[in-house]
């Protein structure tokens, strides 16, 4: 007889603790395993192989309509490239949100669901011709123009007269990682605001253009509520400088994306209301100091809407010392390598009481940098054949999946309400070979 023979609460107290904030809303710990959406892991595991990305459909939709709670007459557009595919594009035009894309790509699987032409903005530091021939095509409705021949090919392209933001990196830092700090004067992205005005002459000078507005994003992972408020604040007062030059009003702001999310137990939400809150107050006084009309703000937020509702299963497939190796890895995790991120990675097949052991857990491809959790904790019984669950992966994983050691990607399978299928369905060494054609 073992102790939680004789006292069941602390058999359960073992087993059914989860660690708050980072898993989806509908996941559960039970004896036998984690459940998400009511259906154990080890049964998704079993039904479409592992790795795979497992989805809550109704995660993503809880935090879209948290946004429009907390955001009423913002323009929210869902950031594509955090994580698209058919359904997800779908769920966002339900939601009545509109579409950042970056590429004729995104755009074409924006296209592929009949998402609503006027509601899709394009941007991006390189349009190429395809990308300008997609946007076009589908005639779109805004275009973030970001360099000076960027506004020459467009204007000399576009047929009827295109909505276009210029994208303005306001020197603010969002005191995120270097690979995705955006707002600084000095990268690729934008005019810095003392070139912008130059921009705004160029696209005024374009009959083919037509002024919509001014854009910025400052980063990504910004959990700083001031940094946003200061980009509005330049936003609204550069605003100014061009009501004063021209006379022409801009009528919308874009305040770009990058709201942080929870990665780790502990790691704070974003203060969304409290971004709400200043954002609007310092584009009002500000717009209201300079006799401006309040103008219409839009935000682009991607990993805030989907990074929750996504949990990444592996299956491990050798214990050795203390590296716990799985079948996936950098292919289907590159924010470990790329970033330094942190993950929690937790024994989700099954439970289990036994003492916990330091370890690491890397994944199968030929880099010693393969790791995806170094140094965390885990049941020292962890054996060749568990399942193993790493939450917050539903953005910019799937979106920044390779094919390195051609390891075929992992499907996409969302889950809701008891029910399991797959969205992306997983890549084959036919998909492989196909493209293959020397
Ligand atoms: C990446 C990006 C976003 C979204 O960033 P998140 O961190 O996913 O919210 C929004 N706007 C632009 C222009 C971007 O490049």
């Amino acid at each position: 007889m073992t102790l939680t023979d004789v006292l069941p609460s602390l058999g359960r107290s073992l087993h059914t603790k989860l660690e708050p904030d980072v898993w989806p809303r509908s996941t559960s710990a039970h004896p036998d395993g984690l459940r998400i959406a009511g259906i154990p892991v080890g049964e998704l595991a079993a039904r479409f192989g592992t790795p795979a990305y497992i989805l809550d459909e109704d995660e993503v939709r809880r935090r879209c309509r948290a946004y429009r709670a907390a955001l009423p007459g913002f323009e929210i557009a869902y950031a594509g490239k955090s994580l698209t595919c058919r359904a997800v594009l779908r769920w966002m035009a339900e939601e009545g949100f509109s579409l950042d894309v970056c590429s004729g790509g995104e755009l074409a699987v924006a296209r592929a669901v009949g998402f609503p032409a006027e509601r899709i903005i394009l941007h991006g530091n390189v349009k190429t011709a395809e990308d300008w021939k997609a946007a076009l095509g589908y005639e779109i409705g805004r275009v973030v123009v970001d360099s000076l021949d960027e506004i020459d090919q467009l204007g000399s392209l576009a047929r009827h007269p295109q909505r276009v933001l210029v994208r303005v990196t306001p020197g603010v830092d969002g005191h995120t990682h270097k690979a995705i700090a955006t707002g600084v004067e000095d990268q690729k992205f934008g005019f810095p605001l003392r070139d912008a005005m130059t921009a705004v002459d160029a696209v005024l000078a374009q009959p083919g253009l037509r002024l919509d507005g001014l854009h910025c994003h400052i980063g990504s992972q910004v959990s700083s509520v001031a940094s946003f408020e200061l980009a509005a604040r330049r936003m609204v007062e550069f605003a100014g400088a061009i009501r004063d030059r021209h006379g022409v009003v801009v009528r919308s702001l874009d305040l770009g994306g990058g709201h942080a999310v929870p990665y780790l137990p502990g790691q704070q939400e974003f203060d969304l209301t409290g971004y709400a809150q200043r954002v609007r107050v310092a584009v009002s006084y500000t717009a209201s100091q300079l006799g401006l009309p309040v103008p219409q703000l839009t935000i682009e937020p991607g990993r805030a809407l989907v990074a929750n509702a996504g949990v990444t299963l592996y299956r491990v497939v050798t214990v050795k010392g203390r590296y716990v190796a799985v079948d996936g890895g950098m292919s289907d995790n590159m924010r470990a390598c790329l970033y330094d991120a942190k993950y929690l990675v937790r024994l989700a097949g099954r439970s289990s009481s036994a003492p916990l052991r330091t370890v690491s857990v890397v994944g199968r491809h030929c880099e010693a940098g393969d790791v995806i959790a170094a140094d965390i904790e885990l049941p020292s019984d962890v054996h060749a054949g568990d399942v193993l669950a790493v939450p917050v992966t539903g953005a910019y994983h799937h979106s920044l999946a390779s094919n390195y050691n051609q390891i075929c990607r992992p499907p996409i399978i969302g889950v809701r309400d008891g029910w399991a299928r797959p969205l992306v369905r997983r890549e084959t060494e036919e998909d492989l070979l196909a493209r293959d054609v020397g």
